[in-house]
C-alpha cells in the first residue's frame, strides 16, 4: 500500500511539474492589459501589394509611449530604423525555444537601442538601417522594456504589431498559439457568418436558407469574423461539411513567408479593406494545393442539392456552427 502510496505522489508532482514547464512555455504578452484588434493572416490592402497580415496586432489604447515588453526571455537579433518602412521602428528577438518574436510600429527603442538608433541616424541619417545582432550580446529579460509603442511605418494609429516567426524567418505563426491568452483583457466576442458569395454574387446569410449555384460543384466564399467591441477580427479555422462529411478544412495556423504577397489564394477577389471597412471573404474551394488547405474534397460530390453546415472557430477558443443548402440552378 506504502508503494502505491508513494507511486501516486511521484506521478502527481510529475503531472505538476509538466504542468508548470508547459505554462511555464507560454508567452507574456507585449503590452499589459491589452485585447487583440487584428489577427493572423488577415486581408491587408496597404503598402505596395495586397498581402496578409503576418501577425496580431495588441491596442496600445492610440497611445504611443506604452512600454512594449519581451515576451520572453532571449536576445536582441535585429532593430530596423526606418519610418517609411511598412513596419517602422522594429524590435527582433530571438528566444531559447529557437523562435523569433518581432515588435513593430514603435516610436522609440529602449534607453540603450535608442542611443544606438541616434548614433546611426546621426551617421547616415534618414535612410533605412537595419542592424543585425549575430552574436548574443544583447541579453533580454522576459517581460523587460524593449521599446514604446507608436505608429511609425504604415500604421494609422498607435498599436503594437506583433509576429512569431521560425529562426530563419521562413515561416510565420499565428501568436495566438504562443501567448498566455489568459491575461488578454476580458471582452465580448462573438463568431458572425454575414454574407454568403455563390458564383460572384453576394447574399446575406439567413440560417437554412437556399442558395442558387451554378457548375459541376459549388465554389462559394464566406465572409466571417469574430467581432470583438467595435473590430471585426479574421477567422482561424473554418470545416465544411455536406450532409456530415467533412469536404473542405482550412487551418491558418502558420505560413510559409512566400505566400505573403498572395492573399488571393485565401480571400475571394470581392474581399473589401478601406480606413474603415473590413469585410474578408474566405473561398471555401481551392484548384491548387494550398498549405492552409487540409481537407479539399468538395469536386468529389456530385449532387443538385447539398446540405452545408460550417464550423467557423477562432485563435480564442470561440467556436459556432451554420447551416444553409446550396442547389443547383
Ligand atoms: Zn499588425
Amino acid at each position: 500500500m506504502k508503494a502505491f502510496k508513494y507511486l501516486f505522489l511521484r506521478v502527481t508532482l510529475l503531472s505538476l511539474l509538466v504542468i508548470s514547464v508547459l505554462s511555464a512555455a507560454l508567452y507574456q504578452l507585449p503590452v499589459d492589459n491589452s485585447y487583440v484588434t487584428a489577427t493572423f493572416l488577415e486581408f491587408r490592402s496597404t503598402g505596395k501589394t495586397p498581402h496578409f497580415h503576418s501577425g496580431i496586432d495588441f491596442s496600445t489604447f492610440l497611445k504611443e509611449g506604452i512600454p512594449i515588453k519581451a515576451v520572453e526571455e532571449g536576445y536582441l537579433r535585429r532593430l530596423e530604423i526606418d519610418l517609411n518602412d511598412i513596419y517602422g521602428y522594429t524590435v527582433v528577438l530571438e528566444h531559447l525555444d529557437g523562435y523569433r518574436t518581432l515588435y513593430a510600429h514603435l516610436s522609440k527603442f529602449s534607453d540603450n537601442a535608442e542611443k544606438l538608433a541616434n548614433m546611426l541616424r546621426d551617421e547616415f541619417g534618414s535612410k533605412r538601417i537595419v542592424v543585425e545582432f549575430l552574436s548574443n550580446d544583447v541579453k533580454v529579460a522576459k517581460g523587460e522594456v524593449i521599446g514604446y509603442s507608436g505608429k511609425t511605418g504604415e500604421a494609422a494609429q498607435a498599436h503594437c504589431h506583433f509576429e512569431v516567426r521560425s529562426k530563419d524567418e521562413k515561416i510565420i505563426y499565428d501568436p495566438l498559439d504562443f501567448l498566455d491568452k489568459g491575461a488578454l483583457k476580458p471582452v465580448q466576442m462573438q463568431i458572425i457568418l454575414k454574407r454568403i458569395v455563390v458564383d460572384g454574387v453576394e447574399y446575406d446569410y439567413v440560417e437554412n436558407a437556399n442558395y442558387k449555384f451554378k457548375g459541376s460543384y459549388p465554389k462559394i466564399a464566406v465572409e466571417t469574423y469574430t467581432e470583438l467591441a467595435k473590430n471585426l477580427l479574421g477567422v482561424k479555422e473554418i470545416k465544411m461539411y455536406f450532409s456530415g462529411n467533412l469536404v473542405y478544412h482550412i487551418i491558418l495556423d502558420r505560413l510559409p513567408m512566400e505566400y505573403w504577397e498572395k492573399p488571393y489564394n485565401l480571400y475571394n477577389e470581392k474581399t473589401l479593406m478601406t480606413a474603415i471597412i473590413y469585410r474578408g471573404y474566405y473561398n471555401l474551394y481551392a484548384e491548387d494545393s494550398l498549405p492552409f488547405v487540409k481537407v479539399n474534397s468538395i469536386d468529389k460530390y456530385s449532387s443538385s442539392t447539398y446540405s452545408v453546415q460550417l464550423e467557423v472557430s477562432d485563435g480564442f477558443g470561440n467556436s459556432r456552427k451554420f447551416s444553409f443548402n446550396l442547389v443547383r440552378g
